[in-house]
């Protein structure tokens, strides 16, 4: 870490990753397999970052390793259309009908950026709404969140962002229908897309108030402007049809990422074929990429999708509610909240959430390092881990406590 100290912003290729809201110094993973990881010193961990999402059926899971190794003896890139991209095509779009067409990407940041490009050439608007505490990714426009609790016109989160581009961007609080509504009125004819995770993520897991997401499909699609749903944690994750299955809301573009890659860097974004019709060579609105639809990333994102049975999701379901009953019996925890194998642990202040962090750690489990990144859990999750978690949580909430 030192040496990734002196070459990296804060020894990171993340900043998630540098442990600054529970301080301390980050593990230097060597290896990873099942639901388990092993750092550089030989210490084993239990994974519940789940590299932020891809992870759904842990690490090194053999038929995503074997369609990897197969793919890389056959060239790692061609630069031309290849078979598999047209095979993933094919799952993603039998799981989301909504996606009508798409276009591979290599990341959910790229994939965000696109979508909400296409969403403002086929309106011909400008601006785009999103929820504060939302994330798409660190395109310019996206890095905006309201200030202090009202709905209003953003500023720049990061240094770097210009007010002419933060000024295009509306910002709602998440769940918040009427403050939608009032920034489609003030903005009428200005609206090119509302962009939203359905189901909250990023400011911890927030479920969406019954009829909010039908809210947003009936607002936006009174007001012209295109309903963008960002399925990147949630696409095969809540349910193989992501969100907008669970929750039976038709977006008009959808944006993915993480688990369709299966670990390898990979982002979509897709829709409504006539939307879809303005991207290049098609049409006007330009996009493009060296490694999109690299057959790597396709192979291990498809062997993923092909091992995400019912049986798997049952599975993540029974895993992810014993784990939330057990926690919430552990004492520090204030509040978990959950949908399926997505969960996040609430304590009182930030401090009481380190402190429990490096308990945890110490004890050999890997949380995300901060309250607002949920924890990921997989397929490999089984009972051992379940048992080594909450023994875990259980003394960690005596030391956080003492
Ligand atoms: N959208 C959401 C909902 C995300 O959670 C993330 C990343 N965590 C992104 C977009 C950006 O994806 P990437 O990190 O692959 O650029």
């Amino acid at each position: 870490m030192a040496r990734a100290s002196r070459l990296f912003p804060g020894g990171v290729n993340s900043p998630v990753r540098a442990f600054g809201a529970v301080g301390g110094s980050p593990r230097m993973i060597e290896r990873a397999a099942g639901a388990r990881l092993w750092d550089v010193d030989g210490n084993e961990y239990v994974d519940y970052v789940g590299s932020w999402g891809p992870m759904i059926l842990g690490h090194a899971h053999p038929a995503v390793v074997e369609a990897v190794q197969q793919a890389a003896a056959r060239g790692t890139s061609y630069g031309a259309p290849n078979p598999l991209e047209v095979e993933l095509a094919e799952e993603i779009v039998a799981a989301m009908p909504s996606i009508e067409r798409l276009r591979f990407v290599s990341s959910g940041t790229e994939a965000a950026m696109s979508a909400l490009r296409v969403a403002r050439g086929f309106t011909g608007r400008s601006k785009v709404i999103k929820m504060s505490g939302g994330y798409h990714g660190h395109a310019d426009g996206l890095l905006v969140q309201a200030g202090s609790g009202a709905a209003g016109i953003g500023r720049p989160t990061s240094a770097g962002v210009t007010q002419v581009v933060a000024a295009d961007t509306l910002v709602a609080p998440y769940n918040d229908l009427p403050a939608v509504e009032r920034l489609l009125d003030d903005h009428r004819g200005e609206v090119a897309a509302l962009i939203v995770e359905p189901v909250a993520a990023n400011m911890g897991v927030v479920l969406p108030d019954p009829g909010y997401l039908d809210g947003l499909r009936r607002l936006t699609a009174d007001h012209r402007a295109l309903l963008v749903f960002d399925e990147v944690i949630t696409g095969f994750r809540v349910s193989r049809g992501g969100a907008q299955a669970l929750y039976g809301v038709k977006p008009d573009l959808t944006v993915l990422g993480k688990i369709i890659g299966g670990g390898l860097p990979v982002g979509a974004y897709g829709g409504r074929a006539d939307v879809m019709a303005l991207v290049a060579p098609d049409g006007p609105v330009y996009q493009a990429g060296t490694l999109s639809g690299n057959p790597l990333a396709m192979a291990a994102g498809l062997a993923t999708l092909r091992e995400l049975s019912d049986e798997v999701y049952e599975r993540l379901e029974r895993y992810g509610a014993r784990l939330e009953a057990g926690l919430a019996e552990a004492g520090a925890v204030s509040r978990v909240t959950r949908i399926g194998s997505l969960l996040t642990v609430f304590f009182d202040d930030d401090q009481r959430f380190a402190r429990f962090f490096h308990a945890m750690l110490e004890h050999g489990v890997m949380l995300p390092p901060s309250q607002q990144e949920a924890w990921f859990i997989s397929a490999a999750h089984g009972e051992l881990e379940l048992a080594q978690t909450l023994a875990a949580a259980r003394e960690a909430s005596r030391e956080v406590s003492s």
